[in-house]
């Protein structure tokens, strides 16, 4: 088996095998661009590399020996050769670009004696040890896990006893001081020397790369972007050039057009007598691109060339990372380019108009969770006017962010869940990605906008404002001191994301308004999808946010939100204690009217779109008041004794809830409630009808069905009572009985069920929390050990579990439509938004998915791009 390809062996359509960086450098080779030559250690590699329990076999061993030695020979250095000393640098590159997640070892090769031949070599003996003090940090870090902050004190004592500020600034005797420092720090900490021999630190790095696809902030960046935890990464190694040997080189990262606005410029910043690190961590403060046409035209030229080559090779806004060294250019990485949300439709509409793709791979080329970023709110004109800022930054990741200072990653990712969170910090490495993912915003000192913070954020679709070099932040004390304030933990701040101002006070925020480009992406989507798309929505507001977004009408209104509304959870209370049918129709005559002013306002909304209602559910215990207090004041209220109420809410109590008392067995055990709600529902319908001329087309869904019994005898309530209001009212409307499929028992049973039902509707929260057999509400807890420990990659309650829920389904389906052609299906589980559970319920053949109002254009997307992947599909067979 072939485990290791050299550059001119491969092409962009390798990507599974050679990963992303690993492809797109071997086609930049085919295209004869100026790459450095190199090789790379396939997906595949790693994969072994796991299943042989974390070690590299002979074989492969043997093959990258061989790639090193064409390389060598090719170049005409070797490998710990003196006089000639040949040198690579080390990458990660995974299939999907996972930014900052895996490490990069340069200059990998110098030891004592190399680096005395480089100097010779070179004539320069400041590049050398400045390369080498850089190739040991980078070594130490990445394959020793020495951290990196001790070296960092160490090179900024030797600065400031040279009295400069700059790494740039320090001579050869003091970078061969930083390197004498930083042997004794890696003696010290590991207990030997320095490892001397290349090819020993070449099979170390390699091995390194592969351990960190598995390293905590990697599995994190996996599940948030649901990458599969058996891709494995490749292993670039290629011969280095130097960005730091002086003055006519440099290094820097460039996009074919702008990632934040989509604005068709090249884009980009560089620094000269740097290597690559220096302008991705953010210590110097690079120069925009434009200006390397002052440095240095010709390369400016021939960049810019290449630049424009690539996008229209690729068809798509490029990355690329490039060094110049000696006045020579070379490319080191191009890849489709990650943008802000507003960018990625831009660049797709204005690529279709260019003529350089098809509506259907725009549409292919936006992350459907990406639009998140764009439905979100920006802050309220008048009071950003009166606002003043404290400071300004980069506008790293547009967006408005308003929340509480905290000054780590893991404090963000403890209190985001009850509180709105900026994370401070001087600048952000890949282990913070748990919190940043957790923030509002991101708030850092030190870095530019390739910087790792500004990166992840505009990938994750958060607001950062980075490179604020007025903070003086100071970690360890919690706290930073800016235009002359102290701001401490808990402060609230906004950041503006879009300017890069910072706002020491929290200010207010508006819903988003949106593009033209946003309107036409969603109008292809809509013209190519055939899943149709409706929203979980309880009131009119819901139902308005939502059709604004594009629903197609309401796939789950939850009527017991509406119960808990103060004027309304006494009479809701009353109705629960209860004694007799006769008390609890008195109480339920109270709520009469207000559910069906709920339902009038919903319809009206909907304006004709269909509308599911979904009969109570939660368990009843949910609206009794617990305290001691609140059950006295309940009494009072009823004019019933303490001890008499006290007595039945504790007879209320359920060991397991969730599994108790609720859903359709309500209604079975109190039929007068499903009396109730029909009523409200049809005479709601009626009366929308008669005042405002719309056709209403009620959708009554039961809950927790597990018996088809359980249904009819609900069903039968319903039909006799909405028979009844029909009479009483003098029309007749058309409505449907439908259940929802949420125990698997329905699922299993869904033939019987679906002879009684018009509909289902995939409750895929409860379904999930049953089939798993753990709760929605506690599996939080523990699921965390289980993604670190791989035995679950995503969480259930956000993805449909294909395998195991998804079969269920799958089920369900064939069954149902088996006994009922005509049967309508949908899901209104949360799984209803998010991208790869839309994709699934397509593959299905399900009629709707229904999700929060937010995600109705995400599931928009969806549904077109699984339209799109199926007709791909299809083709491919008709192919073959
Ligand atoms: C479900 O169980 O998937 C569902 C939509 O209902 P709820 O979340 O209200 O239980
Ligand atoms: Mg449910």
């Amino acid at each position: 088996m072939k485990y290791v390809y050299l550059f001119h062996e491969g092409n962009a359509g390798m990507k599974n095998l050679l990963g992303g960086k690993g492809a797109n450098l071997a086609e930049m080779t085919g295209l004869g661009m100026p790459v450095p030559p190199g090789f790379t250690v396939t997906t595949e590699a790693c994969t072994r590399y796991y299943a042989d329990g974390r070690k590299i076999s002979g074989d492969i061993i043997a093959q990258i020996e061989e790639a090193l030695a064409t390389c060598e020979k090719n170049a005409g250095k070797r490998f710990g050769d003196v006089e000639n000393p040949y040198l690579v640098s080390v990458r990660s590159g995974a299939r999907a670009s996972m930014p900052g997640m895996m490490d990069t070892i340069l200059n990998l090769g110098l030891n004592d004696q190399t680096v005395i031949g480089l100097a010779r070599l070179t004539g320069n003996e400041r590049f050398a040890y400045d390369s080498y003090r850089r190739f040991i940090q980078m070594f130490s870090d990445v394959v020793m896990e020495i951290s990196k902050h001790s070296f960092e004190t160490i090179l900024q004592s030797v600065k400031d006893s040279a009295g400069v500020k700059l790494d740039s600034e320090l001579s050869a005797d003091y970078l061969k001081e930083v390197v004498k420092q930083y042997k004794e720090l890696y003696r010290k900490e590991k207990g030997e020397d320095f490892p001397q021999e290349p090819k020993l630190q070449l099979m170390e790095a390699i091995k390194a790369v592969f351990r960190s696809w598995d390293n905590p902030r990697a599995i994190v960046y996996r599940r948030i972007n649901d990458i599969p935890g058996d891709w494995g990464t490749a292993v670039n190694v290629q011969a280095m050039v130097f960005g730091n040997m002086g003055d006519d080189s440099g290094t820097g990262v460039a996009f074919t057009r702008d990632p934040s606005t989509g604005e068709k410029r090249l884009y980009g910043e560089f620094l000269m007598n740097a290597q690559g690190e220096d302008v991705v961590a953010g210590i110097r403060t690079p120069q925009p691109i434009s200006s390397l046409a002052n440095a240095n035209a010709s390369v400016y030229e021939q960049f810019e060339s290449i630049a424009q080559k690539l996008e229209n090779h690729y068809r798509d806004m490029q990355d690329m990372e490039f060094t110049i060294e000696r006045g020579r250019l070379y490319m080191l990485q191009t890849r489709s380019g990650k943008r802000t949300a507003a960018a990625a439709l831009k660049i797709a509409v204005d690529l279709v108009a260019e003529g350089m793709i098809s509506k259907e791979d725009a549409l292919m080329k936006i992350d459907p969770k990406q639009l998140d970023s764009l439905l979100h709110p920006t802050f309220e004109s008048k009071a950003l006017k009166a606002a003043k800022p404290i400071t300004k930054g980069l506008p790293a990741s547009p967006g408005a962010a308003c929340g509480k200072v905290y000054f780590t990653a893991e404090r963000v990712a403890e209190v985001a869940k009850d509180n709105p969170c900026i994370l401070v910090r001087t600048e952000t490495s890949p282990e913070d990605i748990e919190g940043m993912h957790a923030a509002q915003g991101i708030l850092t000192a030190r870095g530019g906008m390739t910087s790792h913070a500004a990166v992840v954020a505009r990938g994750m679709g958060t607001c950062c404002v980075a490179g604020c070099s007025e903070l003086m932040i100071d970690e360890a004390k919690k706290q930073f001191v800016c235009d002359g304030k102290t701001y401490v933990e808990g402060d609230w701040l906004s950041l503006d994301g879009s300017t890069g101002n910072v706002y020491g006070e929290a200010l207010p925020t508006v819903e988003a308004s949106f593009s033209g480009d946003f309107q036409t992406i969603m109008q292809w989507a809509d013209d190519i999808r055939t899943l149709k798309v409706r929203t979980n929505a309880d009131t009119p507001r819901d139902a308005e946010t939502a059709v604004r977004f594009g629903a197609e009408g309401i796939g789950l209104c939850r009527t017991e939100h509406m119960f808990f509304d103060e004027e309304r959870i006494a009479s809701m209370r009353e109705m629960i204690v209860s004694k007799s049918e006769e008390q609890r129709k008195a109480a339920l005559n109270k709520l009469l009217p207000m559910q069906r002013e709920d339902f009038k306002g919903i319809y009206k909304e909907m304006g004709g779109r269909p509308v599911t209602i979904r009969f109570l559910d939660p368990p009843l215990h949910e609206f009794l008041p617990q305290q001691d207090k609140d059950i006295a004041a309940l009494a009072d209220e009823m004019n019933i004794p303490f001890e008499e109420l006290a007595h039945t809410v504790s007879e209320l109590h359920e060991m397991n809830p969730m599994l108790g008392h609720r859903g359709c067995r309500l209604a079975v055990t109190y039929p007068e409630i499903a009396e109730m709600q029909t009523r409200a529902v049809i005479e709601a319908a009626i009366e929308v009808m008669r005042e405002e001329g719309l056709s209403i087309l009620p959708e009554i869904m039961i809950p927790l069905v597990g018996e088809v019994k359980e249904l009819e005898y609900v069903k039968n309530v319903v039909t006799k009572t909405a028979e009844k209001v029909m009479e009483e009212c003098g029309v007749k409307i058309d409505y449907l009985v439908g259940t929802m499929i949420e125990i698997p028992r329905a699922a299993l049973t869904a033939d019987e069920i679906a002879f009684t039902a018009d509909f289902f509707s995939f409750g895929t929260n409860d379904l999930t929390q049953m089939t798993f057999g753990f709760s929605r509400d506690d599996a939080g807890k523990f699921l965390d050990e289980y993604y670190a420990k791989k035995i679950y990659e995503s969480d259930p309650f956000s993805r449909v579990d294909q395998k195991g829920v998804g079969r269920l389904m799958e089920l369900a389906v064939k069954l149902g439509r088996q006994a009922k052609p005509e049967l309508k299906l949908g899901i209104c589980g949360e799984h209803g938004g998010d991208p790869s559970s839309v994709t699934f319920c397509h593959d299905l053949g399900l009629d709707y998915v229904s999700c929060s109002p937010y995600r109705v254009p995400i599931a928009r997307l969806a549904a077109a791009q699984a339209k799109i992947m199926e007709a791909e599909a299809g083709s491919a067979v008709g192919q073959r």
